[in-house]
């Protein structure tokens, strides 16, 4: 009987040993690889890029129990550091989901503007994040950037000051990002309105476009499509929600320019999994 259990515990103990290790080498195969994840968090934002043990965190959804489980699907298990979180904006869909992160993980920098809404959820970030001295405290805008390797690098392209508290629609105080990876260039634009978007200086053709306010009507016009000329465009927005996000005319716009249409409302979580300069799309994670 004694032998039987010290047979039945040793089979478990080599059973954890092989979860354990094969998930330590997947992780060390793929260390190179920058990934860039549209989490499913429901209806708002959240967008993970990590390379090996660097993770850039932009907007954590309404959620903090969301983001934390889909944030435990991507980090490996001994990473409880994320080097940058950024908060496009303090709407609640953005940013009610970073309380968790800064309570279970340790945060290098957190990049925002300063233009807040007074909700008790941003005031309690802004605690959190005074109250650790370790944490750097950056206004984000223009000319801003993160190196995460020689090949692949954040920049801010808006806002285009430092002060942006006069903006009446918070929507359009959003932080937009281009990532370059190798020759690969993602668009990432907050909840920003064409009214920003059209005006935006950029000069290359965008691969990814993260369509701004979860596909609202009001943002993603063809004027700014024809001058980013994306070839996937990502929708992030809860299923069924309220607001009808993303609306049928985006849908039909990007449809008419032969656009390929990823949502996360239908696809989850969409990863693209990016090494020697080509990214593939991984769907259904
Ligand atoms: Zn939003």
């Amino acid at each position: 009987m004694k032998s039987r259990k010290i047979i039945y515990g040793s089979i478990a103990i080599g059973m954890c040993v092989v979860i354990v290790s094969g998930v330590i080498i997947y992780h060390i195969m793929h260390f190179n690889d920058v990934k860039i994840s549209f989490l499913d968090i429901g209806q708002g934002d959240a967008t993970l890029i990590s390379k090996g043990s660097q993770q850039i965190l932009i907007d954590g959804g309404p959620d903090s129990t969301v983001l934390l489980e889909q944030l435990g699907k991507q980090l490996p298990f001994w990473d409880r550091n994320i080097e940058i979180v950024i908060a496009t904006h303090s709407d609640g869909d953005h940013i009610d989901g970073l309380i968790g992160v800064f309570e279970n993980y340790s945060v290098d920098q957190f990049w925002h503007t300063n233009a807040g809404k007074d909700t008790s959820i941003h005031r309690a970030l802004m605690h959190q994040v005074k109250n650790e001295a370790d944490i750097m405290d950056i206004i984000a805008y223009r000319g801003l950037e993160a190196m995460i390797d020689v090949n692949t690098r954040l920049s801010v392209i808006y806002p285009f000051d430092s002060d942006v508290s006069d903006i009446d629609d918070i929507n359009d105080a959003s932080i937009a990002t281009i990532l370059y990876v190798g020759d690969e260039i993602f668009y990432l634009g907050g909840d920003l309105s064409s009214e920003i978007e059209d005006v935006l200086p950029i000069d290359d053709e965008i691969t990814v476009v993260k369509a701004s306010h979860h596909g609202s009507k009001s943002s993603t016009s063809e004027i700014f499509l024809n001058k980013t000329k994306p070839r996937d465009v990502i929708t992030s927005a809860g299923k069924d929600n309220r607001y009808g996000h993303p609306h049928f005319d985006v849908l039909n716009r990007l449809e008419s320019m032969d656009i390929n249409i990823f949502r996360t409302d239908t696809d989850g979580t969409i990863i693209y999994n990016c090494n020697n300069d080509s990214c593939n799309i991984i769907l259904n994670n």
